[in-house]
């Protein structure tokens, strides 16, 4: 082996863990960039995606059906704008350096710590986050209660609260960071859960007391944790697979709906989008479905968090060419919440539509194994932004995100309200 040849080898060696380790063992993205590459046919998204398999230098961040945003390294960037120029595609920067943005949000998350352990002007870790939990929950015994989904991979427990102020109300569930580098999703959460429990405001007291709320704040909680100590740019679950050394396994194509059907998640052990060996194989999501199947009578709407795009995503996943039966119904849920959002001074554009119709297939996901269950308005929502930070959104955002979250959930069940969606489940 020359000594060209020796030092390729290494750096993949060293590329196919995530990216350079650094002295704490952080990976690093040092000089990593994040292009927003648009296509027009499917002969240049068929080479993008091609593009984007080699997994040593590509990350996909976000694609949907007329646009890629690829991580890249430094060393793959030329590679990368020649083939774009020579295939006539447009591609433009939106990030330079994503170590960059990772050190100045984790200066900003030791700012806000010095000021006590938990609020909104920065990420919380899990221990953070339940911690605080115990403090609400013994601040406010009448209202809540604890419950706990299950075990994940790694033996953590996977908590949620439950609001409830009255008997007889309808039921909605929240579902946030299943995928562990989405921050913002628990960020939001937990402000919501707060406003819930302290707010004076009138509609927001309404909200609040007219419904009966299970939010598990962190549904994916090994990689979470993981994402906070080793690797911001985590998204799967931790547990090993039986044929490949890559770990993990992304969770939000692991439910037991159209598993792997439609090419909706890969097969491959190393990609982002790995479906797993089996539905249900993670525990962690093993856990939600036997949670929300021993109370799906008492759900009518269920939202799962996400980051980012600005998307709310409606069934089916599976395929485009045909809809929910209450598809117009969903639709108008969702141009509600975006409508609202809209409204507020930050003037957010949300758009909404199929996973399929908007995205690309996905199979396995919240929202359809929801569906599939009853649930019959079930959300994907995916937060700020279009990508100018994507997941790694400053901390100064995490409350502009949080009110735009509360002001189209207040529209969304004003609308299932009036379509009828709100009305007791069990009729016995
Ligand atoms: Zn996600």
């Amino acid at each position: 082996m020359s000594l060209n040849s020796f030092l390729v080898a290494l750096t993949i060696v060293a590329l196919a863990q995530g990216a350079s380790l650094g002295q704490d063992e952080r990976v690093r993205y040092d000089n990593y960039s994040v292009y927003k590459v648009r296509f027009e046919t499917q002969e240049q998204r068929n080479l993008l995606r091609k593009l984007a398999e080699g997994r040593e230098n590509f990350r996909i961040w976000y694609e949907a059906n007329d646009e890629l945003h690829l991580m890249i390294t430094p060393g793959a960037l030329s590679d990368f704008n020649s083939e774009i120029h020579r295939t006539n595609i447009s591609a433009k920067m939106f990030i330079s350096n994503v170590q960059e943005l990772i050190d100045s949000e984790e200066d900003a998350n030791l700012r806000a710590s010095r000021d006590g352990s938990f609020g909104w002007k920065k990420y919380n870790t899990l221990d953070e986050i339940y911690a605080w939990l115990d403090e609400i929950l013994a601040n406010y015994p009448a209202v809540t209660e604890s419950f706990a989904l299950g075990q994940s991979y790694e033996g953590r427990t996977i908590r949620g609260i439950k609001i409830s102020y009255k008997s007889n109300n309808p039921g909605v569930f929240i579902e946030s960071n299943i995928h562990a580098n989405e921050w913002i999703t628990s960020a939001t959460a937990t402000w919501l859960i707060n406003e819930f429990l302290t707010s004076t405001d009138e509609l927001v007291r309404n909200l609040a007391e007219s419904h009966d709320w299970y939010i598990v704040p962190v549904l994916n909680v090994d990689g979470f944790v993981y994402a906070h100590e080793k690797n911001r740019m985590w998204r799967k679950t931790r547990q090993p697979s039986n044929i490949s050394s890559c770990i993990g396994v992304d969770p939000n194509r692991n439910y037991d709906s159209r598993w792997m059907e439609n090419e909706g998640a890969s097969s491959d052990p190393c990609s982002e989008f790995y479906g797993g060996p089996h539905p249900f194989s993670e525990p962690e999501i093993q856990a939600m479905a036997d949670f929300v199947g021993s109370i799906k009578d008492k759900i009518n709407v269920l939202l799962a968090f996400h980051s980012y795009s600005q998307l709310l995503l409606s069934p089916y996943g599976h395929t485009n060419e045909e809809f929910p039966p209450n598809y117009d119904d969903l639709m108008a849920v969702a141009k509600a919440y975006g409508d609202a959002v809209e409204r507020l001074p930050y003037g957010t554009v949300y758009r909404y539509g199929s996973v399929a119709e908007i995205l690309y297939f996905a199979t396995g996901a919240t929202n359809d194994w929801a569906y599939e269950q009853g649930v019959e308005i079930a959300y994907t929502i995916e937060f700020r932004d279009t990508g100018r930070y994507g997941f790694i959104l400053p901390p100064v955002q995490i409350i502009p995100n949080a009110e735009e979250a509360l002001i189209g959930i207040t529209a969304l069940l004003d609308k299932c309200e009036e379509l009828g969606y709100l009305k007791p489940k069990n009729t016995q």
